[in-house]
């Protein structure tokens, strides 16, 4: 009924030569999805014409970029907007990854621009939220993340959250080694689809894939991806080794 979905974010990391050789090794596990899975590669800017060639003869792989421009076109030295992405073909768009929201000052507000600009161009955004370590620690996680929902997804219809895919990624457990527990993960899924039950309705809540991100490996996605509200992952760093990634993929069903 909703998609189950792993993508890899790469973020600033390979040469096209690795990157090439990094989908080649993932397609070779020669991995049969099911009704409903779907694998993302989220590669940096200049390869996803490349990868978008090299997953084409593939039911469902699909390429993501990592970020794009919150206005339409124009005089925005060295942004991407979201109609490029659309012209070669990409299908999904990382949005407010927490090191776009830490170094690059992106805020909620600027999201919720940068989400109608994905949507607008019949892409979908894997929008990120998740909560710092100070905010954990102070048990405020729950406040945090729905102003973070509220503030950059609650001005759209909810035909438009259809196409939405949130992403929940504690900050601290971020290329830290740190996991949050699959308790942890399910209560923090299930705050995240109350709450967009309640502005969305339940229907459109039972259909929003949530992911969860946070060094997930191959040792821990299996337990992650078997919570009730997990409905797969968002992976940095084990998605730039192609035997990980594949068994993380393998974790779905
Ligand atoms: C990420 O950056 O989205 C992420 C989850 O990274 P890692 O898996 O390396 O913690």
């Amino acid at each position: 009924m909703r998609k189950k979905i792993v993508a890899g974010n790469w973020k600033m990391n390979l040469t096209l030569a690795q990157g090439e050789q990094l989908i080649n090794d993932i397609l070779q596990a020669g991995l049969k999805l099911e009704e409903g899975q779907e694998v993302v590669v989220a590669t940096p800017f200049p390869y996803l014409l490349k990868a978008k060639s090299l997953l084409k003869n593939y039911p469902g792989f699909y390429v993501a970029a990592q970020n794009c421009y919150s206005e339409k076109s124009g005089a925005y030295t060295g942004e991407v907007s979201a109609e490029m992405l659309q012209s070669i073909g990409v299908d999904y768009v990382i949005l407010g990854h927490s090191e776009r929201r830490e170094y690059f000052q992106e805020s909620n507000a600027m999201l919720a621009k940068k989400i109608d600009q994905v949507l607008a161009n019949g892409l979908k955004p894997i929008f990120c939220c998740g909560e710092p370590l100070a905010i954990r620690q102070a048990e405020t996680q729950n406040d945090y993340v729905a102003k973070q929902l509220e503030e950059s997804l609650y001005h759209l219809t909810v035909e438009q959250l259809k196409n939405v895919v949130i992403a929940y990624e504690p900050i601290w457990a971020i290329g830290t080694g740190l996991t949050a527990s699959s308790a942890q993960a399910q209560d923090m899924h299930a705050f995240i689809r109350s709450q967009i039950a309640n502005k969305f309705g339940r229907e459109a809540a039972l259909h929003t894939s949530i992911l969860y991100g946070g060094s997930a490996k191959p040792g821990n996605a299996g337990e992650l991806f078997g919570c009730a509200d997990v409905d797969g992952g968002l992976i940095g760093g084990a998605s730039l080794v192609a035997a990980d990634f594949v068994a993380i993929i393998q974790k779905l069903s």
